[in-house]
């Protein structure tokens, strides 16, 4: 074992990042190495980032720092290490990177991860040369066909839920956001190559499949035969697949919520009734600068319509506070549609200017203070709904798909309900893999306890 070469990835960000960390596993296992928990043991140590708060990029390089004295380390020992950088930061911040981190050997941009198997290649040949680190390479092509085209379907994945992106890029230009510059213009995948992957992971124990996109349901894609697929389509499609028990999709922009698509969440049993629909704010004001394209009235619409087709469906969403000139009032619009909505989960932010967005260079008035003031009132409020959602399945009984099977914890399997509630369970006998309908019998803010009375 100790002469086989290793591979560490560490991932930061979204799912769909987590997607990617997995396909490049996929290239790292095909070059014949092996995937280590220690970054110590690890010949190729790479780092899949994220750019969309300015948070993300100082982890990118405090994580550098501490894998550079461990590539320092391990040169003492006569070990070489290639340090590798992936993903949106790579994309954005390019070059740039080398100047910070010149220990840093590879730059690969969120779209060319194909090119990784070539760029070790060519690293290696130059460590023979023993030109170790003078050569440093990068690659930042938007190219992500190719990038689908050429990567295969993870070998050594069994995971019971899996993601499977089907769609990348934006071209919302949102004002605040970075992924059309980082992710490129919109690209949906074939019907025929999802279709495939979809199988494939069934095949390996999966159970749900997660789809994903960083606007899901603006997917348009083409079957062998030229016929255009939205996303509803494409539900239906997928639930064709024998053994495929659960269907998720984020993150859906309500700018493309679609008939096919609501249709979809009345039809379609393996479709979780659950929707992750981002809202942002609850100022119309501040929604027309943040060039959202929707108003706080077609979103409470869209939530009225799709509840009328499945009464049973929870919402999550994604908001900013703290946009610049957002006034208490815009901010008490925000909360306003909280509790209209009552969302079963959410993520909340302070806005962070990033760099080349267009709101980069715009006023901003709110002190520091007022902005985590209103962070901390938005998530009291989203928590205190949580909390209620969850209340109400106290002594009911729930779908729970079991994802984890821990022994070292108490003999604790760990899975979702349909609305992606975290829920746990004390058993002798690992419930991985299989759907049981159990009773709740505690409910905290971010889980539920069940109890399996058989
Ligand atoms: N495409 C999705 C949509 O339009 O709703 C969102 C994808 S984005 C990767 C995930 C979330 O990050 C956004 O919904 C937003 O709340 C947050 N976000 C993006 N840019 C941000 C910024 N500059 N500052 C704070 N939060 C940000
Ligand atoms: Fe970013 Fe807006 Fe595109 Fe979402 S829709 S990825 S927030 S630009």
């Amino acid at each position: 074992m100790e002469n086989i070469q290793k591979f560490y990835i560490k991932t930061f960000g979204c799912q769909m990042n987590v997607y990617d960390s997995q396909k490049m596993s996929d290239i790292f296992y095909k070059l014949g190495y092996i995937k280590t928990s220690s970054q110590i043991k690890a010949d190729i140590s790479l780092i899949n980032t994220c750019h969309i708060r300015d948070k993300a990029k100082q982890k990118l390089y405090s994580e550098l720092g501490r894998i550079n004295k461990i590539k320092i380390n391990r040169k003492l020992k006569g070990k070489k290490t290639i340090v590798i950088v992936a993903g949106c930061t790579a994309q954005a911040e390019g070059e740039e990177i080398f100047n910070r981190a010149p220990y840093v050997d590879l730059i690969v941009g969120s779209q060319s991860y194909q090119k990784l198997p070539q760029l070790i290649k060519e690293k290696i040949s130059h460590f023979s040369r023993n030109k170790l680190n003078k050569t440093n390479l990068s690659e930042l092509d938007f190219t992500p066909k190719s990038k689908f085209d050429n990567l295969t379907e993870e070998k050594f994945l069994n995971k019971v839920s899996s993601y499977l992106t089907i769609q990348e890029g934006c071209n919302k230009f949102c004002r605040f956001c970075v992924v059309p510059y980082t992710r490129g213009p919109e690209y949906s995948r074939p019907v025929h190559d999802i279709i495939a992957e979809a199988k494939n992971l069934v095949s390996n124990e999966t159970k749900e499949i997660i789809l994903l996109g960083q606007n899901v349901n603006a997917y348009h894609g083409y079957d062998s035969n030229k016929n255009e697929y939205n996303l509803g389509k494409l539900i239906y499609e997928l639930a064709n697949i024998n053994g495929l028990k659960r269907i998720r999709y984020m993150t859906a922009h309500p700018k493309d919520m679609h008939e096919d698509l609501y249709n979809a969440h009345k039809d379609v049993k393996q479709l979780m009734p659950f929707l992750h629909l981002p809202a942002q704010s609850g100022s119309n004001k501040i929604l027309k600068s943040m060039n959202r394209n929707y108003s706080f009235e077609e979103y409470v619409e869209i939530i009225e319509k799709i509840t009328k087709i499945n009464p049973d469906i929870a919402f999550s969403s994604d908001f900013i506070v703290g946009y610049p000139g957002e006034t208490k009032q815009d901010f008490k619009k925000t909360l306003d549609l909280v509790d209209i909505v009552k969302y079963a989960q959410s993520f909340s932010f302070i806005y962070s200017p990033r760099p080349g967005t267009t709101s980069y260079k715009m006023k901003d008035k709110i002190t520091d203070d007022e902005k985590k003031e209103r962070l901390l009132i938005l998530q009291n409020k989203l928590k205190s709904y949580q909390e209620k959602f969850n209340k109400k399945f106290l002594k009911k009984s729930l779908d729970v798909l079991f994802t984890n099977f821990s022994k070292k914890k108490n003999y604790q399997s760990l899975g979702y309900s349909p609305y992606m509630q975290l829920v746990r369970l004390q058993n002798k006998k690992s419930m991985k893999g299989r759907i049981k309908n159990l009773k709740i019998i505690k409910t905290f803010y971010k889980s539920l306890d069940a109890i399996n009375e058989i």
